[in-house]
């Protein structure tokens, strides 16, 4: 096997979804470096893996990284895996593949699972352009201040959230984005329980708050991007406004906007009075 660092994706659930090279990779990788060792360690050993461990995560210190650098000096194939799916997407990474990099040794990918891409593919919502935001800030001020950043995004959005969360960021959706506008539940995907519900916000609301199973497991929420009425007005100028909006009654934000961009008014205020209808 070609000497350098290999990024392998790990089953999300169903150990079924490891790959052929995948499995090849590992055994015959002379160290893995995984999140958590213990973890890793059991599924080295369900597919009878006997390869060294190696403890990696963000917060490793230099003498993790040195190992890897090491075994690449001598020619050696090191493979990196975190708890579940592909590494550095919401996992560790990302410094030790640029290190490599610029070390001047080879950073191999190796696709597989990965819940966004997984919810996604199934999802029934546009795929076409999307804006993958991993996990929202824990605090709820922070979240609403973000999700109010990305009201007025087109492409559809892909978040990762915590159980014992879900119920509130629903809500904060449904407030923010608007009643109608469709998102997916996608949990527990390729496990036993796995669920995939499609339905406008406030319906999906509602179903996650009223049935405790639903706020158990492992959790992606997509979120339909904003329909685009009037392409004639820039992101920039539709988020500006749409925020005002927010914070003041709809002429004054209109007027404001107006001054700002030189755009007529009746055209700020028609788009105000679409998107007000549209959710
Ligand atoms: N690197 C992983 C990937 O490729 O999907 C994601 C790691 S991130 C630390 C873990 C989060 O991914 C979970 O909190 C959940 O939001 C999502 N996730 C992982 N497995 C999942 C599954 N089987 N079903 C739904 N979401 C999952």
């Amino acid at each position: 096997m070609e000497s350098g660092l290999y990024v392998v994706a790990t089953p999300i659930g169903n150990l079924g979804d490891i790959t052929a090279r995948a499995l090849d990779v590992l055994a015959a990788a002379d160290l893995v470096a995984a999140e958590d060792t213990r973890h890793t360690a059991r599924l080295l050993q369900h597919f009878s893996i006997t390869t060294s461990l190696l403890a990696y995560h963000e917060h490793s210190d230099d003498r993790a990284q040195a190992r890897i650098l090491a075994c690449l000096a001598d020619g050696g194939t090191v493979a990196l895996v975190s708890d579940a799916g592909t590494p550095l997407i919401s996992d560790p990474g990302y410094r030790l593949v640029r290190d490599v990099q610029e070390a001047g040794y080879r950073v191999i990918p190796l696709p597989g699972p990965c819940a966004a891409i997984a919810a996604l593919s199934a999802s029934g919502l546009p795929t076409d352009r999307f804006l993958f935001e991993g996990f929202l800030p824990a605090k709820a001020g922070a979240r609403l201040r973000r999700l109010q950043d990305l009201a007025s995004e087109s492409a559809t959005l892909v978040f990762y959230e915590a159980p014992h969360r879900v119920v509130e960021t629903l809500q904060a959706m449904l407030e923010t984005f608007g009643a109608q506008r469709e998102a997916l539940l996608a949990r527990e995907l390729s496990k036993t329980f796995e669920t995939l519900k499609r339905a406008p916000l406030a319906e999906l609301a509602g179903f996650v708050a009223g049935d405790s199973n639903q706020q158990r497991g492992e959790i992606v929420l997509a979120v339909a991007g904003q329909r685009r009425r009037d392409d004639s007005l820039s992101p920039d100028t539709q988020k500006l406004l749409l925020r005002l909006a927010q914070e003041l009654p709809a002429k004054r934000a209109t007027t404001l906007v107006a001054e700002l961009t030189g755009l007529r008014k009746k055209q700020l205020y028609d788009f105000l009075l679409e998107q007000r209808q549209s959710t």
